[in-house]
């Protein structure tokens, strides 16, 4: 035990009152204190003068509140306004809608005070909305003389405390004054020479007490190193230690193998879905434990290769599971594998939610005791009253939309099943390491021969009779067509409206076409049989919420049109547009767009057109999103940094990665005395829902 573990309350200066708020931001003990950063610094290098103002970069401004006022506007609410005064003699506007009230009694003229946010000009006037801030009394003074000074992270919460920027600094400039000669050094000396890393101490002195910009620096590389390092060991560790977990005793692939590649099938597999069937095949053989990724772009053809697997499972005599996120495409699964399976005289069985508890029952009964060998599901697979007579392989289809745990509860369904995931959703080779890092991942990189690329274009409301002329001509050709309405949690009911609405519309102008409508408020057999119909052609057009998303396959529809597309994100788009282009005809992708529109709608507009290559549009959805965002941490499962960016940092994470597996190989245990304080400091900070939590 070390004094860095004493409860925060015990701090000088924090007691029982402070302590509530700073639990609250993650601050239970002395050492996170340590590692509650600044958000940002200020100093003269990154103070912008008010004459210098240019609209759109985000800048910081420090100057004195010269007037503020409440000003009435729109249906009675009141905004706050301050004019800011700053050394150049300019003056700006900074305006707050939300929390005014609360807000104005914060400033008061002649206070000092940093403001942080992106400018718009309005005439000659520049003005910041919702800027972040800070008050500066004495740090005014400080700034004058040069020093860098910290910017905390703060909120309502902790200024009713009176915990602002100012304490902060005071709180932990005593504590490491205090208490500095206890912090350990968490990463082995050879890390440090080998990578040229400061010692731990230094750098979580210098983050929150710079000297100057190159000691802040150096201080923030050794950090983020950590961060990544850390993290690559959980991985390295995670590998490792699975090496030894024997799984399901797989032979060859056999005869179901064989009569459905060659005789179901009415294709012959791409040379990608070959080797993607010799990886699997390699892995389930070897004795041990299979977790492997495939990763290919929408339509490349995933869903075979599962299947191919699941037959060479049968031929070993196991029975497998096949799990999806939503209805609409584990009924896709479920009636594509019957088409295929069945004629082998293989059982195959459904479970999803809402099923009569009868038919139910009989389900659960078939593969506990094993007269089923397929089965196929939603999480309705997962629950515990599923058993398995002896499941020997699990796939997981579109795996980034289940979280952790789910996966992990796969994982935990009879003998530690051999895991298959299955994902469309292409990531740059940097983030892989970080999100995949512990698993052996192969990718299809080719897509079936024959199709087209499809065409992209982008209409706006002016130029719908263009659009609907356009799909007219292709319904008279025999095709089917997709129409998809954006549908956001917070506003659901507004949305749905807005794709019933646009149902109505197109019923109207399609006459005599038929037009359907599916949508997730719907029951599961409503969505099923308007999907039947759809696919069966017996409807020409499928209005639809995101719902339809992923997967599904109708080779006959060709027309894609996204409405509001320039609310819909990249990633999300580019899955939408591979609902068709899945047979030999030209398909489309007609992309409807608000004229007004955010410089980021645009670029992802611009990005729909200019490619169809997964690859390139995440990359671009990674850069416009920010890597946090991209993978949510309950889609990976991974603990959020604090200082590193996986994409801003890459270089630091091939090298972070390289260090973690190197120590993983030479003391696996963490046992030798020179890698103590790491292990401890791993033991702390290692999420323990992770290791085999995150096969996936
Ligand atoms: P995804 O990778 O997006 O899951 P699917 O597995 O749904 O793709 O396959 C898309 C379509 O391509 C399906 O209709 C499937 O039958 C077809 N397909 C898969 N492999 C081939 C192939 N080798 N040749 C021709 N068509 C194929
Ligand atoms: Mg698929």
């Amino acid at each position: 035990m070390s004094v860095l573990d004493t409860d925060i309350e015990e701090l000088k200066g924090v007691g029982k009152r402070r302590a509530e708020p700073l639990r609250k931001a993650g601050v239970k003990i002395f050492r996170d204190l340590l590692r509650y950063y600044p958000r940002r610094y200020l100093d003269r290098s990154t103070v912008t003068p008010i004459r210098q103002l240019t609209a759109g970069e985000a800048v910081t401004v420090v100057g004195w509140v010269k007037a503020k006022g409440m000003v009435p506007g729109r249906g009675g609410k009141r905004r706050l306004e301050l004019r800011v005064q700053d050394e150049s003699g300019g003056t700006l506007k900074c305006v707050w809608f939300r929390g005014a009230t609360y807000l104005q009694r914060l400033f008061d003229t002649g206070g000092r005070f940093a403001f942080h946010g992106k400018p718009e000009q309005y005439g000659r006037t520049f003005s910041l909305a919702h800027p972040d801030f800070d008050r500066l009394d004495e740090e005014g003074a400080a700034l004058d003389t040069g020093r860098i000074i910290p910017l905390y992270p703060g909120g309502a919460a902790l200024d009713k405390v009176n915990l602002n920027s100012r304490t902060f600094r005071r709180l932990i400039y005593d504590l490491i004054k205090e208490h500095g000669l206890a912090i350990p050094e968490v990463l082995p000396e050879w890390v440090r020479d080998e990578y040229d890393l400061i010692p731990g101490n230094v750098a979580l002195r210098a983050i929150h007490f710079p000297k100057d910009r190159g000691e802040l620096g150096r201080a923030m590389r050794r950090l983020k190193f950590e961060e990544l390092f850390f993290l690559q060991l959980l991985l390295a560790l995670t590998r490792e230690r699975r090496a030894d977990v024997a799984g399901p005793d797989f032979g060859p692939p056999g005869d179901y193998a064989r009569q459905f590649v060659n005789e179901v099938l009415p294709f012959t597999l791409t040379g990608a879905q070959q080797r993607a069937v010799e990886d699997i095949a390699a892995d389930t053989m070897s004795g041990r434990q299979m977790n492997r990724l495939v990763q290919g772009d929408v339509g490349s053809g995933k869903t075979v290769v599962a299947v191919a697997a699941m037959m060479q499972a049968l031929d070993s005599g196991f029975q497998s599971a096949f799990m999806a996120p939503t209805e609409i495409l584990t009924e896709q699964h479920y009636a594509n594998l019957k088409a295929y399976l069945e004629p082998l005289g293989i059982e195959v069985r459904l479970l999803i939610g809402g099923q009569r508890k009868a038919l139910r029952e009989e389900i659960l009964d078939d593969l506990k005791e094993g007269r089923a060998a397929v089965a196929v599901g939603t999480h309705a697979l997962i629950e515990d009253t599923v058993e398995f007579q002896n499941l020997g392989l699990a796939v997981i289809d579109e795996q980034h939309r289940f979280g952790v745990m789910q996966r992990a509860r796969m994982f935990r369904k009879g003998q530690r099943p051999h895991m298959l995931l299955m994902t469309a959703t292409p990531i740059p080779r940097s983030l892989a390491m970080t999100v995949y890092g512990d698993l052996d991942v192969t990718v299809i990189d080719e897509r079936p021969a024959g199709r087209k690329p499809i065409q992209t274009k982008l209409y706006t409301e002016k130029r719908r009779e263009e659009a609907y002329a356009f799909i007219k001509d292709q319904l008279r050709e025999g095709r089917q067509a997709y129409v998809v309405y954006p549908l956001v949690e917070e506003s659901e009911k507004l949305d749905l409206k807005d794709a019933e609405t646009g149902f109505e519309n197109l019923q109207e102008r399609f006459r005599p076409y038929r037009v359907d409508l599916v949508h997730g408020r719907m029951f599961a057999y409503e969505k099923e049989e308007a999907m039947d119909r759809f696919k069966a052609g017996e409807t020409d057009i499928l209005v639809a919420t995101t719902v339809i998303e992923v997967g599904v396959d109708v080779s006959n529809a060709t027309v894609m049109v996204i409405e509001h597309a320039e609310r819909f994100g990249l990633s999300q788009l580019h899955q939408l547009r591979g609902r068709v282009g899945r047979g030999a005809d030209q398909s489309y992708c007609l992309l409807m767009a608000d004229y007004k529109r955010s410089a980021e709608a645009e670029e992802r507009l611009e990005a729909m057109l200019a490619t169809d290559d997964g690859f390139v549009i995440s990359e671009t959805d990674l850069r416009l999103r920010g890597a946090g965002d991209f993978f949510g941490t309950r889609q990976s499962g991974l603990p959020a940094f604090k200082l590193a960016d996986v994409v801003r940092d890459a270089e630091l994470l091939s090298l972070a990665r390289e260090a973690a597996f190197a120590l993983a190989e030479r003391d696996p245990d963490l046992r030798q005395a020179e890698h103590t304080d790491t292990r401890r400091h791993f033991a702390r900070t290692a999420p323990k829902s992770l290791g085999f939590a995150r096969v996936g």
